[in-house]
Order: C-alpha cells, then sequence, then structure tokens
C-alpha cells in the first residue's frame, strides 16, 4: 500500500473528488486503483475565507510496484507503515504469580487489557466505584454540594478521564503505533469509528462510560479480575523489591506491581514517599478556567462557516509569555462544553472541563494557566511533596473564596483586568455546578499568576478577538494540570530504587492526557510482562 499526504479539498467538497485527487496525484486510471481508505482528514483554517480538508489516505494499486517505481522520490508519497500491534510476550504456562495494577484509569486499563491479552491474569485494584455508581457520586457533588472522597471526577472506573471531553491525541512520539492500538481498543469497545481517522477525536463523557465496562468485561472475560471500592493503602517492599501491596486489610501477594494511580492520589504518594520509593518534586501549571459564548470562538476561527457539521465547535489553543518571565497559556480546551467540580479532598475546589460527544453547550471554556516550577513551592527541594501541598493550599483558598460549599469563586473578565470584585454575571452564564460565587480572584493564586493572567488575557484578544470580553467568566481554581511529582523509573519501567515497582501514567509524570497514558499503560505492561517471562526461565 502506499500513503498519500497532503490531498487539500475545498471544505464542502463532493464525494467525488477525494477519489478524483487521488487519481490526479498518481497519474493514474480510475482502473488502477483497486481501494483506498482516509488514514487522517484535518481541516486547514488558517485562512477562514478558504478552508479546507487536508487528507492523507492509504491506497491499494494494481501494479503499485510500477506506480513506486515511476513516482520515486515524489514528495508526500510514501509506503504506508505496518501499524499493526503485535504482543512481545505470552504468559508462561501455569504461571503462579499474577501482576497487580493500581488504578483503572486510562493507564491501569490498557495495561490491564494488554496484560490479560497475553495470557497474565492482572488483579486490578481500583479505589472508586464501578462507573454507573461512580456517576452518582459525581452527580452528588454537582448537584447537591456533597463529595465522597472515594468516588469522584478523579477516583473511580475509568479514572480521571471518564467525564471529561474525551480529547484523544497527544504530541507523543510513537514510532510503534501504539495509539493506533489504543484507538483500535476504543472503537472496540464501543467509540465512534472516526476516532482512528479525523485528526483531533473526541469521545465525550456519555460514550466513554459505556467504552470503560465493555473494557472491563473483555478484562475479566480473559481471567483478569477487578475489584472496585480497593485503595492501596500500603506497600510492601523488602530488600528494594516490591513483594505486596495492602488493600481493605488484605495483603496480596506479587512482585509485579503497575501503579498506574494519577495526578491525584495525594494520601498514596505520601505512603510511598514514608515507604523510600524514590520520586522528586516537578513543574505544573495554576491558574482559572475561562468561559466566552462558543459563537465567539467559531466565529473568530471558522469566519462563515462557523457552524459547519464537518467543523464542528471550534477549539483554540494559545499561549503568552509574559513581562515576568511567566508563560500563561490555554489547557484542556473544551467546545461546547462545560467546567466542572473536580476536587476529591474535602474543602478544596477544584476546576476542570467536560463535554458531550455532540459539543453542543453554550459555552467553550479552557483552562488559562501560568507555568510555575518547583522554585515556588514552600519547603522545596527538601519535600519533594512540596508542589501538592501547594495544590492544596490553593484549593483550599479556593474553597474559602466560593463560600464553603463546594461553590467555584468566579469573577468576571472585565472585573479582574480593572481590579475590582464582581457582583453579577452578564452574557456569559457560568456552567460550573454547584454554583459559582462572585468574588474577586485576585487573592486565589500567587501574585505573579494573577500578574501573567491579567498580562496575558488582552494579548490573548490579539488572536481571539473578543477573548478578553468583559462578560467572559473565569471560575477558581485550576490546579491538577499534571502531576506535582515524578516517580522516576529507568529504562526497565521499574521504579529506579524499587525493582517490580511500575510507576506509570500521569501521576508518574510519564503522560499527560487519556492517549498518552494509554500507551504508557502498553508499554509498562510489555516491560512487566517481558519481566515475568524472564523471571520464569523464558526469554
Ligand atoms: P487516572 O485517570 O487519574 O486514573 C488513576 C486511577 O487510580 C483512578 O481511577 C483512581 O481512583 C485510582 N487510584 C488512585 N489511588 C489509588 C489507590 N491507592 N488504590 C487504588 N486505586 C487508586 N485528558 C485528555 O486527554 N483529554 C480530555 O479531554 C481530558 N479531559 C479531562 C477532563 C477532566 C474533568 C479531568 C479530571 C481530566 C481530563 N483529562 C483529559 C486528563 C486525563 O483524564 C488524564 O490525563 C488521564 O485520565 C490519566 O490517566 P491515568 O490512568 O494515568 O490516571
Amino acid at each position: 500500500m502506499l500513503r498519500l499526504t497532503e490531498i487539500k479539498l475545498p471544505l464542502d467538497h463532493d464525494d467525488a473528488a477525494l477519489h478524483a485527487a487521488i487519481l490526479a496525484r498518481l497519474g493514474i486510471e480510475a482502473a488502477e486503483l483497486l481501494r483506498f481508505s482516509v488514514y487522517k482528514r484535518s481541516p486547514d483554517a488558517r485562512k477562514r475565507t478558504e478552508i479546507k480538508l487536508i487528507y492523507s489516505v492509504d491506497v491499494e494499486l494494481r501494479d503499485e510496484a510500477a506506480v513506486r517505481e515511476r513516482l520515486a522520490g515524489t514528495p508526500h508519497i510514501t509506503p504506508t507503515p505496518d501499524m499493526s500491534y503485535r504482543f512481545v510476550a505470552q504468559a508462561p504456562e501455569g504461571l503462579a504469580e499474577r501482576p497487580i495494577i493500581i488504578g483503572f484509569g486510562p493507564c491501569g486499563i490498557l495495561a490491564a487489557l494488554t496484560l490479560a491479552q497475553m495470557g497474565f491474569k492482572p488483579i486490578v485494584l481500583e479505589r472508586g466505584k464501578a462507573v454507573r455508581e461512580r456517576t452518582q457520586d459525581t452527580w452528588g457533588l454537582w448537584r447537591k454540594n456533597k463529595l465522597n472522597p472515594e468516588s469522584n471526577v478523579q477516583f473511580g472506573e475509568g479514572g480521571a478521564g471518564t467525564f471529561s471531553d474525551g480529547k484523544l491525541y497527544s504530541q507523543i512520539k510513537d514510532p510503534r503505533f501504539l495509539g493506533r492500538k489504543v484507538l483500535t481498543e476504543f472503537v472496540k469497545a464501543g467509540a465512534p469509528e472516526e476516532i482512528l481517522w479525523i485528526n483531533r477525536p473526541h469521545i465525550g463523557t456519555f460514550r466513554l462510560v459505556g467504552m470503560v465496562e465493555k473494557m472491563r468485561a473483555d478484562i475479566i472475560a480473559l481471567g483478569g479480575e477487578i475489584r472496585f471500592q480497593s485503595r492501596v493503602e500500603d506497600i510492601v517492599i523488602e530488600d528494594g523489591q516490591v513483594c505486596g501491596v495492602l488493600v481493605n486489610g488484605e495483603l496480596l501477594p506479587s512482585r509485579h506491581v503497575v501503579l498506574a494511580v494519577g495526578h491525584s492520589a495525594r494520601d498514596t504518594f505520601q505512603m510511598l514517599h514514608a515507604r523510600g520509593v524514590y520520586m522528586e518534586a516537578k513543574p505544573y501549571s495554576i491558574g482559572f478556567r475561562i468561559e466566552h459564548p462558543q459563537s465567539l470562538i467559531d466565529a473568530c476561527r471558522y469566519g462563515a462557516a462557523a457552524g459547519h457539521p464537518i467543523l464542528g465547535a471550534a477549539d483554540y489553543k494559545l499561549v503568552h509569555h509574559c513581562k515576568n518571565g511567566r508563560s500563561v497559556y490555554s489547557f484542556c480546551m473544551c467546545p461546547g462544553g462545560t467546567v466542572v467540580a473536580a476536587t476529591s479532598e474535602e474543602g478544596r475546589v477544584v476546576t476542570n472541563g467536560m463535554s458531550q460527544y455532540s459539543r453542543n453547550e453554550r459555552n467553550a471554556n479552557a483552562g488559562l494557566v501560568v507555568a510555575i516550577n518547583p522554585e515556588d513551592f514552600p519547603g522545596y527541594p527538601e519535600n519533594p511533596l512540596a508542589g501538592m501541598d501547594f495544590q492544596r493550599h490553593w484549593e483550599s483558598r479556593a474553597f474559602e473564596l466560593g463560600g464553603r460549599n463546594y461553590n467555584a469563586p468566579a469573577q468576571l473578565v472585565g472585573d479582574f483586568l480593572a481590579g475590582r470584585p464582581s457582583t453579577k454575571l452578564g452574557e456569559v452564564e457560568p456552567s460550573y455546578k454547584p454554583g459559582v460565587t462572585l468574588t474577586d480572584l485576585s487573592t486565589a493564586l500567587p501574585d505573579y499568576a494573577i500578574t501573567a493572567l491579567r498580562e496575558a488575557i488582552p494579548a490573548l484578544a490579539r488572536q481571539i478577538r473578543g477573548y478578553a470580553m468583559n462578560d467572559a467568566v473565569l471560575t477558581g481554581v485550576e490546579t491538577r494540570t499534571s502531576s506535582p511529582i515524578r516517580i522516576r523509573r529507568g529504562q526497565d519501567y521499574q521504579s529506579v530504587n524499587t525493582r517490580g515497582l511500575y510507576p506509570a501514567g500521569e501521576g508518574a509524570s510519564y503522560a499527560g492526557g487519556i492517549l498518552s497514558a494509554a500507551v504508557d499503560g502498553i508499554e509498562v505492561a510489555e516491560a512487566l510482562a517481558l519481566s515475568m517471562v524472564a523471571a520464569c526461565g523464558g526469554s
């Protein structure tokens, strides 16, 4: 097969146009083209008046060798790479030991699925509840101001990605096409097939719930076991080797443990630190969510084509480098979505964003965050958990400013820039549930962050006209942009000082987002499988 890239067609092209463009590119008659499939389709909206679709396609030809010879050296025509996934190991017969996976988010799910597919029968321990029960608890906070610290947006089946926008793209290097395996597994579990070929796929919350259940069923059918409401409270390490974990008072032995606990497992980080597992503080970002009318973003990005069904609700990605040396950037933008209450700890307020597949809510929201470094954390460098304490500090402050009832503190952009408290809403209705408390956000983050945001918002309005509109709403605080620690691992994917412990996914800082966490889960599963096979005397 050959892959043709950079085939540009107008947004409203008819079905025959792509076929014709392929024939023209290759200089062949229709009879020579046996079949083709779209590998990727991306809109190019750099010129709003002339939006194009850019295709990459894989083609099967009657005489590929002749075409290759004739077009040798022609740009944008290459052999289609082999993207199929091959298992690296098979579990030996009668394997006595079972690997343990802590956490059933995207990383833990793909680690468990891959291990189960190779014949290792993993035991998954997940502190939260199965996804349907978890949904009820999560709504408990959003509707009734009632938090369940063990079952919420961060904790439970599906992990932090379940109540999300379900964006499925990442900038990781992926020479083995592991992202393709992840997306293929997602499609098998019920995701729309288009996620395999549109450039910025997303799934939305509703579908994610069903997919997670289907993948759980697959893992169990392959001999895996998944235990909910099973928080790992301790870990047993002997002579630098993990030997088991303590869960609900029971000691589960295993010398192969995947740690896929996400970035909010603060008690678990503390436990691991107390047990001597090596970890270090790392940079992350803090800020607010910002909400605009989605129509403003659509008009700015797509002009007259706004609302076109192929384009959908427009997104954006913005960055501004401030005079005080800080960078401000948009994070986890959710077109046509809602701002969600994302705390997992009592007495704290955290924001994030989610959407449904249709992305048809009135507002666009995104984190608008300021990059911070370990040097900003009181207690650094002595305390590797100083960044986590820093998060807690600002999340508690947000709880206070919000009125101590899980409402989030909020302010209109015009008032924030002018330095006066907000007292009434304007055109933009904030979507955060259970609700917002209008206030002055200038003490909700450190001064340097406030200064940076006040400089950035008007500057970003040069990229999206109206971005600094007076009625846009800021809601605080966005603190869980990534993990505050890195649990360092070696080339063998094991902790640098604890053999048999495989730190993985976002919590250990080896991923940022659903897709990269899932890819990391596969890589860790492979390393673990090879190690188990080697321990049994295999090769
Ligand atoms: P997690 O998904 O955090 O999973 C960790 C799991 O471990 C949790 O289920 C937790 O309950 C469990 N756990 C923790 N401690 C223990 C313990 N001691 N014992 C047992 N279990 C434990 N990313 C995107 O790519 N696209 C998006 O659109 C997107 N939107 C998001 C929206 C929201 C509201 C949130 C909160 C996040 C969003 N993200 C998004 C980020 C994404 O969800 C994470 O990057 C991803 O889920 C990380 O995967 P993970 O498996 O490493 O960790």
